[in-house]
């Protein structure tokens, strides 16, 4: 398979000093890279009926689409507060400094559709914990979380409160 990790690029001190940013947009760029990233992120899922993909806003739009059509499902956004048009639900959560908030459109799945949640990168798991919550309010069945980057060094994985929803990453 074609190597992609050295197309994730590490920026020292974005977006504030102290943070290691991982920036996915060299990966993005690149064709056959991109197409082994969204491969061996789709890998764990290939044996597994999956209904929908749903993404985070914004960098989880892109990976999670192109996983969607990987996958043959279709795409569901989770975005930042006021974007969606319709009726919302939505969750806040907790970052570093303040809150923030996440929405979902009421009426994007079905009670009992199997959906699989994705974003670029697991820091904190904040964003991706919200986002359970919410899809679990669409009584839909999590049936795992697969992300493209794992910030190892954050302890997400350790302190992932649902032990039934499986966490992958492609990248550790
Ligand atoms: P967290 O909620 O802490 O897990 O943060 C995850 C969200 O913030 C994802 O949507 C990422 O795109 C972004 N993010 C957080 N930390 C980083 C980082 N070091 N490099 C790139 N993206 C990050």
């Amino acid at each position: 398979m074609h190597d992609w990790h050295h197309l994730i690029r590490e920026v020292a001190d974005f977006p504030r000093p102290g943070i290691r940013f991982s920036d996915i947009t060299p990966l993005l760029a690149d064709a056959r890279g991109l197409a082994a990233a969204i491969d061996a992120m789709a890998a764990p899922w290939r044996a597994t009926r999956i209904d929908a993909v749903a993404g985070v806003e914004s960098r989880g739009f892109i990976i999670g689409s192109a996983l969607a059509l990987s996958l043959g499902t279709g795409f569901v956004p989770i975005r930042k507060p006021g974007k969606l048009p319709a009726r919302t639900l939505h969750e806040e959560y907790a970052l570093e400094y303040g809150r923030d908030r996440l929405e979902i459109h009421a009426d994007a799945l079905s009670a009992g559709q199997r959906v699989l949640l994705v974003d670029d990168v697991l820091a904190t798991g904040g964003t991706l914990v919200a986002s359970v919550r919410l899809l679990r309010r669409l009584d839909v069945e999590l049936v795992g979380v697969g992300v493209l980057v794992e910030l190892d060094a954050l302890h997400a994985r350790t302190r992932w409160p649902h032990p039934d929803i499986t966490l992958e990453s492609a990248l550790r």
